[in-house]
């Protein structure tokens, strides 16, 4: 294993390359990559230079690491609660994520993060985007510093989404007082507090800090809002929530202020080239056309979305209306799985699938058969990748080309799917399921031969099944 970042690496033999690059540049003639200083030097077909390391990448397809722009780590230990596992989104939030709030402690919420992360590095994904909503007044233990020292453990990239709410949702059953909301001043401070000791601007960055109110139509005031996204853009900090996930964003925004959840979001200062929401899966025309416009972009979570019954997600029209499009695993809670690679999957299959779901005769004034061209894997390898990185605004990860920090996936084709297909660069995505053989992070080998070195993934599992037990006999009624 390589973890000399400063040592110079051959990844040579794969069948193919895809880069995250739009177009032709997606694919590239030559698939070994040179890595120095935990950047690509040299892509192409190599040979090896005196003294290099040389990683055999034979019988596999290399993809840039996932950017996961949209998780709930702590759901780690949430998965398939009978409770929520048929419920839409507002019964399931009630039934699973909040019933168990009060049950985490540090060791139960630092197990739930090393697990959602192990499972993330093992699907090939090397940067992750948390969106933290375990906040209260007073917490005993610090949450943020857990999810920053669990990525740093593997060599992950982290981007704490810092989440919370200044109101309740009322879903809780009872409202114990390590579950009431955050005062807006504390709020802001603790984000100040984050900004500073873990916040870095650089292109390649291993920690960033973003605020996150956990969704702005229940969490906060409108007058909150603004003063939230003024003092995030005052620190430097991107804006991230949840938006129009279900009808109930809809049904909510109309009710409450007479418009559409991204009109509101408009008249808080919450669009732009410096937020993203998660889901956004309930839009008119005239909002996308915003969404565009602004450049604000979209955490796409189809499998959380499918799930939950919320729908699917318009990518398509989105990217053509000039919102970067990214790809993410939602909590596991409602996932019941944290895999990029599952993700990426579905993700083709269901903008496909939404396409045509939507097609019309032709007699009828529609254009007849549509929906396959609506994502190619060139498209959702690019989304998973360097879409992710531009929405956390990370310019220096997310594609693979010289100069690009050295953030790489290595899947085996070694699988009877894989058998018999005639491009490979394209299975991991359209067959799914691939092994992974590495994945570097910033030049770093965080799996080698397909495991963690040093983790022990048998007691992981056992001490998951221990935690569970115990958040079982905690829950709230
Ligand atoms: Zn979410």
């Amino acid at each position: 294993m390589l973890n000399d970042t400063h040592s110079s690496l051959l990844i040579r033999g794969a069948l193919a390359l895809l880069s995250g690059l739009p177009g032709d540049a997606a694919r590239t003639t030559g698939a070994d990559i040179r890595i120095r200083n935990g950047a690509i030097s040299a892509i192409g077909m190599l040979a090896p230079e005196p003294g290099e390391r040389v990683l055999d990448a034979s019988g596999c397809v290399i993809y840039p690491a996932w950017v996961n722009t949209h998780h709930h780590l702590f759901q780690s230990l949430l998965k398939g609660d009978p409770k929520g596992i048929d419920c839409t989104l507002t019964p399931w939030l009630a039934a699973v994520p909040y019933r168990y709030r009060a049950a985490f402690d540090a060791p139960r919420f630092r197990l739930a993060v090393r697990i959602g992360l192990v499972e993330l590095a093992l699907s090939g994904c090397g940067t992750v985007a948390d969106h933290n909503y375990l906040y209260w007044p007073d917490m005993p233990f610090d949450g943020s510093a857990i999810v920053f020292e669990e990525a740093e453990r593997l060599g992950l990239r982290m981007v704490l989404c810092r989440g919370g709410q200044t109101r309740t949702r009322q879903l809780e059953t009872s409202l114990p007082k390590v579950l009431q909301p955050e005062p807006l001043q504390a709020y802001l401070d603790d984000l100040s507090r984050l900004q500073q000791r873990y916040h870095d601007p650089s292109s390649q960055a291993m920690r960033r800090v973003v605020a996150a109110p956990t969704t702005p139509l229940f969490s906060m005031q409108p007058q909150e809002l603004r003063d939230t996204a003024a003092h995030a853009r005052s620190l430097g900090l991107r804006l991230h929530s949840h938006l129009s996930e279900t009808v109930i964003y809809q049904q909510t925004a109309q009710m409450q202020y007479q418009r559409s959840p991204i009109d509101f979001a408009a008249s808080v200062d919450w669009l732009g080239a410096d937020v993203w929401f998660a889901h956004l899966v309930k839009l008119d025309p005239e909002d996308i056309a915003l969404l565009g416009r602004t450049g604000t972009g979209i955490a796409h979570c189809p499998q959380s979305n499918g799930r939950l019954g919320s729908g699917i997600a318009p990518v398509r029209a989105l990217e053509d209306a000039g919102t970067p499009i990214s790809l993410a695993v939602d909590g596991a809670a409602s996932n019941e799985a944290a895999d990029m690679l599952n993700e990426a999957h579905v993700a083709w299959l269901m903008a496909r699938a939404r396409g045509g779901h939507f097609a019309q005769p032709e007699y009828a004034g529609g254009n007849g058969e549509t929906g396959a061209a609506d994502a190619t894997v060139e498209d959702v390898v690019r989304w998973g990748t360097a879409g992710g990185a531009r929405v956390l605004g990370l310019d220096g990860v997310g594609t693979l080309q010289p100069g690009m920090a050295a953030d790489i996936a290595i899947y085996a084709l070694d699988q009877p799917r894989h058998f018999g297909l005639h491009d490979p660069a394209i299975a991991p995505v359209a067959s799914g399921g691939a092994t992974l053989r590495a994945l570097l992070v910033g030049g770093r080998e965080v799996v080698c031969d397909g495991a963690i070195p040093g983790l022990d993934l048998a007691e992981l599992a056992a001490q998951a099944r221990t935690a569970v037990r115990t958040l079982q006999s905690l829950a709230t009624s």
